[in-house]
C-alpha cells in the first residue's frame, strides 16, 4: 500500500496531434494545484470510452488541449488527502468518472445535479477556473476533488468497476430519472460499451427490455445480457411491429447517418420519452414534428450523473451483479484500444491496466 511518504509519479500516455490520434507518447505532466478538498489517487485501471476517441480525433470539434491525456473511467487508490477531505483516507479504493469539478454553489449543484453545472469541468481536455489543465486517466495518477471521487463497494472488482464510472452512470441516470421499474417497457438502441450496460441496469430495475440494433449479429449477446426481445432496425417494418409499445427509449447510438429517428418516435408509447446519451460527431437527422406532438412524446438528453446517482448505481451493480464485458490490455496498448473502439471491434469495453512506474 502507498503511504504519504512515497513520491507519486505524474506520467501519462498522451496524444500530441489529433491527426495521429492512435499514437501515444509517454510524458510527464503537472497536476492541478493541490486544494484543501483534493485527493491524489494512484491509478490502477482506466476504461476506454467512446468520448476518448471523439476527443483524440478532434471529432467533436472545438479546441483540443495538447498534449492530451484522455481516460475517465478511473479506479485507483487514495495516496494523499487534502486537509478538508472527510470522506476518504489513504489506501481507500476509489473511482473517478467523466467530471472532475463543479461550482458546488449553483442550483444544479445544490440539487445533486452537479453534472449540469454551467461551470462543470470535464476530467480531461478542460481547464479549471484558475487555468489549470484537467488531465485524464491514461496516467499514473489523478488529482480530484472529493465530490468527484467515489467509494467502490467491496463486492465490485476494480476492473469491473472502471466502466461504471462513465458508461454505467451515463445509462443508469436517465433510466432512474424516467422511473424505470416493474411494468415499464424500456428500449435500448445500440449494443456497445453503453448499451450492454443499459440492458443489464434496466433489467436490474425490473423493466422489460427490448434491444434495437441495426446488426442481426448482436442478438446472441443481447439475449445473454438479459434482453427480452431483439429487434433488427435494418428491417424497415420494425416500427410498425413495435408501434406505441416502448415507454422509455434510450439511444446509446454513436452514429447519425441513417439513424431512423422517425421510426424510433413511432415505437414510443403515448407520452413516452426518447433519451439521447450517445453523442455522434455529426448532427442527428431531421424529423417531422407530428411524430412527437401527436402522442405527447418527449425528446430528452442526459449527461453522466451526480455523485448521489453514482453511489446508487454502484450499489445496484453490486446487488444485481451488473458486469461489463471487458477486455483487459496493458496501458501501453492504448493505441490499439482506441482504434478498436473507433472501428467497433471491442466487445464491449477495453480496460487499460497501468504499467508505468
Ligand atoms: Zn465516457
Ligand atoms: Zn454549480
Amino acid at each position: 500500500m502507498s503511504s504519504e511518504n512515497d513520491q507519486l509519479v505524474w506520467k501519462a500516455y498522451a496524444v500530441k496531434d489529433t491527426k495521429k490520434w492512435s499514437e501515444f507518447e509517454i510524458i510527464n505532466f503537472e497536476p492541478k494545484t493541490f486544494d484543501d478538498y483534493d485527493i491524489d489517487i494512484k491509478i490502477n485501471y482506466c476504461g476506454v470510452c467512446g468520448s476518448d476517441v471523439h476527443t483524440i480525433t478532434g471529432g467533436w470539434g472545438g479546441n483540443t488541449i495538447l498534449p492530451l491525456i484522455t481516460g475517465h473511467e478511473i479506479i485507483g487508490t487514495v495516496h494523499r488527502v487534502g486537509p478538508k477531505v472527510t470522506e476518504f483516507h489513504v489506501g481507500d479504493r476509489v473511482g473517478v468518472g467523466a467530471q472532475i469539478w463543479s461550482c458546488l454553489e449553483c442550483e444544479s449543484c445544490k440539487a445533486d445535479k452537479e453534472q449540469y453545472c454551467a461551470k462543470a469541468v470535464d476530467t480531461y481536455n478542460d481547464k479549471y477556473p484558475n487555468g489549470d489543465i484537467a488531465h485524464g486517466g491514461y496516467s499514473t495518477a489523478i488529482r480530484a476533488h472529493e465530490r468527484f471521487t467515489f467509494p467502490i463497494p467491496k463486492e465490485l472488482d476494480s476492473k469491473m468497476a472502471a466502466p461504471l464510472m462513465c458508461a454505467g452512470i451515463t445509462v443508469y441516470s436517465p433510466l432512474k430519472a424516467n422511473n424505470v421499474g416493474k411494468g415499464k417497457v424500456v428500449g435500448i438502441v445500440g449494443i456497445g460499451g453503453l448499451g450492454h450496460l443499459a440492458i443489464q441496469f434496466a433489467k436490474a430495475m425490473g423493466a422489460k427490455v427490448i434491444v434495437f440494433s441495426h446488426s442481426p449479429s448482436k442478438e446472441k449477446d443481447a439475449r445473454e445480457l438479459g434482453a427480452d426481445e431483439f429487434v433488427v432496425t435494418s428491417d424497415a417494418s420494425f416500427a410498425n411491429q413495435w408501434e406505441r409499445k416502448i415507454d422509455v427509449l434510450l439511444s446509446t447510438a454513436d452514429v447519425s447517418s441513417g439513424f431512423p429517428l422517425g421510426d424510433f418516435f413511432k415505437v414510443l408509447a403515448a407520452e413516452g420519452t426518447f433519451v439521447v446519451v450517445g453523442i455522434p460527431d455529426d448532427k442527428l437527422p431531421q424529423f417531422a414534428a407530428p411524430g412527437l406532438v401527436l402522442k405527447g412524446a418527449k425528446l430528452a438528453g442526459s449527461k453522466i450523473g451526480s455523485k448521489k446517482g453514482i453511489i446508487e448505481m454502484l450499489e445496484l451493480a453490486a446487488k444485481h451483479d451488473v458486469k461489463a464485458w471487458i477486455e483487459e490490455l496493458p496501458m501501453k496498448e492504448c493505441g490499439t484500444a482506441v482504434k478498436d473502439v473507433k472501428e467497433g471491434h471491442v466487445r464491449y469495453r477495453h480496460i487499460l491496466k497501468m504499467d508505468l512506474e
